[in-house]
């Protein structure tokens, strides 16, 4: 299989380069040349599976063949928390909790990023290459990234998360890992700007090439393969192909639900798409009203979805422009200079036939943490209670069609909200209970390149030498 960039300049590649590459050299994403479709007969095969098993099989559909996938699988979901890696829980009788979060870092981006860690070691190792990993967080991606590339050979990684913007646990997570690839950079700045950052590194053509630089943030396109899996296995639990489903995905980048929507394209049942925001709700007023206009970004109770620029959002739009990359690459040229993306309408319709857009604000994110509590005995942080809240205001009409939630970080991770909501202070994991007692380390920077790209050098020049 191949990939094309969404933006239709950049030469196709295969599974492999793109791991590697990340961002397409024309600025676009990596999308398969074609969307490998399943029978219903297909889908049914794959019942039953351990997830690992489930992973590699539907992982290798998208070209991935080149690696030792169910070794990768196996060994990536070995250290979860839940014999079943992505447990459903029951929350009425037609809403699920789909448990993404019992990985290392206590949130979904586990979930991919503890294959993709193991991929790369793969691909360079083969390669005898070197790679130098940057990425923006606004705070699981980077502590997800960080575990998964601490002990890798090949790898170095730098991280640069918004000062003061995330949680103290998100924060910590990232800075007490003190291998020496690993180096975090707190960002005088918000969530876009270190996103702003990370691009402009890549659009700098000497600087990525005599760095060797890479991203495993949620562009780069095996973090969405990686996620397809998880749609799939609760699809096949609750009774696909031969039933509808419906998932609520509480969303930022856009890289989850894209995954959802991914599966949809391979031919699952899947009904509806519901997206939970917070009051960054871009892609709710897109929905609403085809208004995609980024305003500043605000703080809120749910950080991980603080985000107004939902870089995965490319690739939807790519499809909804029947794959033309020159007209998708001046869409997201207009969107970057005039704040606002022209979407034709009938474009538009065709993703509000799909997706169906929630926002909800902190007091709501509160309360419906409180109704979980109160309703099902379950405990949701406040990323997945802005999705139970959207899967309740928007289930499709059909009171047979389950709704899934992605629950996408464990209680613990945001233990204040939850104890504001319901009087109750989640603990961590035994795995994690020293995390405030072991020491930090990070650099602050402001938010300009020049700095950047020298601690960057820096950082890469000391560990190969
Ligand atoms: C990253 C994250 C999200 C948003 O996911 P996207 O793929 O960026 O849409 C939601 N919840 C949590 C806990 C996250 O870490």
């Amino acid at each position: 299989m191949r990939y094309v960039s969404t933006r239709g300049q950049a030469a196709p590649r295969d599974f492999e380069a793109v791991l590697l590459a990340g961002l397409a050299e024309d600025g676009g994403l990596f999308v398969p040349e074609e969307w490998p479709v399943l029978t219903a007969a297909q889908w049914r095969a794959l019942r039953g599976l351990p997830y690992p098993a489930l992973a590699a099989r539907i992982i290798g559909l998208f070209g991935a063949t080149g690696l030792p996938l169910e070794t990768i699988c196996a060994e990536a979901y070995a250290g979860f928390g839940h014999p079943a890696v992505v447990p459903l829980v029951q929350l009425d009788h037609r809403t699920f909790a789909l448990e993404l979060f019992h990985g290392p870092t206590l949130a979904f981006k586990d979930m991919a990023l503890q294959l993709l860690g193991r991929m790369f070691d793969h691909v360079l190792e083969k390669r005898g290459e070197r790679v130098t990993i940057v990425g923006a967080t606004s705070g699981d991606t980077g502590s997800a990234a960080i575990e998964a590339c601490r002990d890798r050979r090949a790898v170095d990684i730098v991280i640069l998360h918004p000062e003061n913007r995330t949680s103290e646990v998100q924060r910590r997570q990232m800075t007490t890992v003190l291998a020496p690839n690993v180096k975090n950079i707190a960002v005088q700045g918000d969530f876009d700007a270190c996103q702003d950052l990370v691009k402009a590194m890549f659009n700098d053509a000497p600087f990525r090439a005599e760095m060797r630089l890479s991203a495993v943030n949620s562009i780069n396109w095996a973090r969405i393969a990686a996620q397809i899996p998880y749609y799939v296995a609760a699809a096949l639990a609750l009774g696909a192909p031969d039933r509808e489903v419906a998932f609520s995905v509480p969303t930022g980048n856009f890289g989850n639900v894209l995954a959802a929507w991914a599966a949809r394209r391979m031919g699952l049942p899947i009904s509806n798409l519901i997206i939970g925001s917070n009051r960054n709700d871009i892609l709710a007023r897109f929905l609403a009203s085809n208004d995609m206009s980024a305003k500043p970004v605000e703080p809120s109770l749910s950080p991980s979805m603080d985000i107004q620029v939902s870089s995965n959002f490319e690739r939807l739009l790519f499809e909804l422009l029947g794959r033309d990359g020159t007209a998708t690459a001046e869409t997201m040229t207009r969107f970057r200079t005039e704040g606002r993306m022209p979407v034709p309408d009938a474009a538009w319709r065709r993703a509000t036939e799909i997706f169906r857009g929630f926002t909800l604000d902190d007091a709501g994110t509160l309360a419906e943490i409180r109704h979980q509590w109160s309703a099902a005995g379950y405990l949701a942080d406040p990323h997945t209670a802005v999705g139970t809240a959207a899967a309740r205001a928007l289930a499709p009409a059909d009171p047979a069609v389950p709704v899934v939630v992605a629950a996408t970080a464990h209680p613990a991770k945001f233990p204040d909200a939850v104890e504001r909501a319901t009087g109750i202070r989640p603990p961590l994991p035994a795995r994690l209970s020293d995390l405030y007692e072991r020491e930090e380390r990070f650099g602050v920077l402001p938010n300009d390149l020049a700095a950047i790209e020298a601690a960057v050098r820096a950082h890469a020049l000391r560990n190969a030498a």
